[in-house]
């Protein structure tokens, strides 16, 4: 598995104000919106690009188009955090849409909703989530995109702890993480440390 954590002065800088908790709900959407865009820019940096040409005012010159078909699939409902900033970038891109929810009690995650479409197979998609905790439910998302046919999947998170990361190592070797932070543990709760709390809370005001 291809761990990618982005380092850049910005994401630093806007992770300092998201783990701040005295961040209100209308500032931490803003605040995932920055971050979620220096995470899909990373993640898109290799896409190939096909040529064409376009006429400028003053003459024609060849430029490039992004290549491949796109797919982002938010995973519900802190997802949603990250859905805009990837289509500012990606306007494109198809959305599909994954409902996980994770019990309280056992953090184990279920699914309850699945809307996503077809042929997956030339796509490369991108699965928006977040917070990489155990990874149970970011591994059950990146099996049911596998199970429609993605070949590539790239994940993409504000924050991950290591625990989630060495499951996706273990149980989907092929995919490819991109996080703006790797976090030190999970406590208890498996909320992640130091981390930012619950997102989609915090993203929502629940
Ligand atoms: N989900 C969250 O929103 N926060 C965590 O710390 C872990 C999972």
């Amino acid at each position: 598995m291809e761990l990618h954590v982005v380092c850049h002065p910005l994401v630093d800088d806007v992770l300092a104000a998201l783990r701040d908790r005295r961040t209100e709900p209308a500032e931490f959407r803003r605040l995932a919106h920055r971050a979620s865009l220096l995470v899909a820019a990373e993640a898109t940096r290799d896409l190939p690009t096909r040529e064409t040409e376009v006429e400028t005012p003053l003459e024609t010159t060849r430029a490039r188009l992004l290549g491949p078909r796109v797919v982002a699939v938010p995973v519900l409902r802190a997802g949603l955090g990250m859905l805009d900033a990837f289509l500012e970038l990606v306007p494109s891109a198809e959305v599909g849409y994954f409902g996980l929810e994770r019990n309280e009690q056992t953090a184990v995650a279920r699914r309850y909703y699945e809307k996503v479409p077809r042929e997956l197979g030339e796509a490369v998609v991108y699965l928006l989530d977040p917070m990489l905790a155990t990874g149970g439910s970011a591994a059950m998302a990146l099996e049911g995109l596998q199970g429609r046919g993605a070949r590539e999947v790239r994940l993409l998170c504000i924050v991950a702890a290591p625990e989630g990361v060495a499951y996706l190592e273990k149980t989907c070797p092929g995919a490819q993480v991109y996080t703006a932070a790797l976090d030190r543990q999970l406590n208890d709760r498996k909320y992640i440390l130091p981390g930012l709390g619950d997102f989609g809370d915090r993203l929502f005001g629940t």
